[in-house]
């Protein structure tokens, strides 16, 4: 075959690859910390096996108990490499840490969940305004508050995590597609895997 069609044929080929990683529905569960998103999170990806869940990294010490595969802990050195790099669909400083979506390479079919805080959901909807944005707020300040503290974080981090929140949320209101309290985990994921099951028949 002339070389100028090999060429032809793995544009095209590209081109529908990058038609079908792009026809991946991007899930993004933001809201404010100590609101039950890793949990929610979890769950999702149990429930629904099309949801594929990103891994996230972090310049964030590991907390006690937590897994080790919560997230890839780097160094900072390493994180801005990886922005040097174009790495990240999308990165943000969270009182005093780095943390930052990598660039998602879900299998072929699958849909992508992003947990992430405001700014960086406000990086993806820029870059994709198709993105299905879930915000979820804590059914009050003390539960959140009981959360924060339940988790092991230290009173000085809760105070910075609950003040940090409160300027995410009109933001994060005001940009979502659909708020949901969390009061009750399994109603709080029915009701975003029923959204979900929307948002797929919409673009079916
Ligand atoms: P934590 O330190 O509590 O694990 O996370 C702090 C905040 O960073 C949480 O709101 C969490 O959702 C958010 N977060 C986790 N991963 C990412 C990420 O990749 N990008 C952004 N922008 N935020 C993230």
């Amino acid at each position: 075959m002339q070389r100028w069609l090999v060429d032809i044929c793995a544009d095209l080929i590209i081109e529908s690859c990058v038609g079908i990683v792009t026809k991946s529905l991007i899930v993004v569960v933001s809201g404010p910390g100590g609101v039950g998103k890793s949990t929610i999170v979890e769950e999702l990806v149990k429930r629904d096996e099309r949801l594929w869940l990103s891994r996230s990294w972090t310049t964030r010490e590991m907390r006690q108990g937590e897994a080790a595969d919560a997230y890839k802990f780097v160094t900072r050195e390493q994180f801005q490499q990886h922005i040097d790099a174009d790495g990240f669909l999308e990165w943000t400083e969270f009182i005093g840490n780095l943390y930052g979506t990598p660039n998602p390479e879900p299998p072929t079919g699958r849909d992508i969940v992003l947990e992430i805080e405001v700014d960086g959901a406000q990086q993806v909807k820029q870059q994709h305004p198709e993105a299905l944005l879930l915000f979820v707020l804590p059914p009050s300040r003390e539960e959140q508050k009981a959360r924060l503290h339940g988790r092991g974080d230290a009173d000085n981090k809760v105070e910075q995590r609950l003040k940090k929140a409160e300027e995410e949320e009109p933001v994060g209101k005001a940009l979502a597609d659909y708020v949901l309290i969390n009061d009750d985990l399994a109603q709080t994921v029915n009701d975003m895997l029923g959204l979900i099951a929307k948002e797929r028949a919409k673009r079916a």
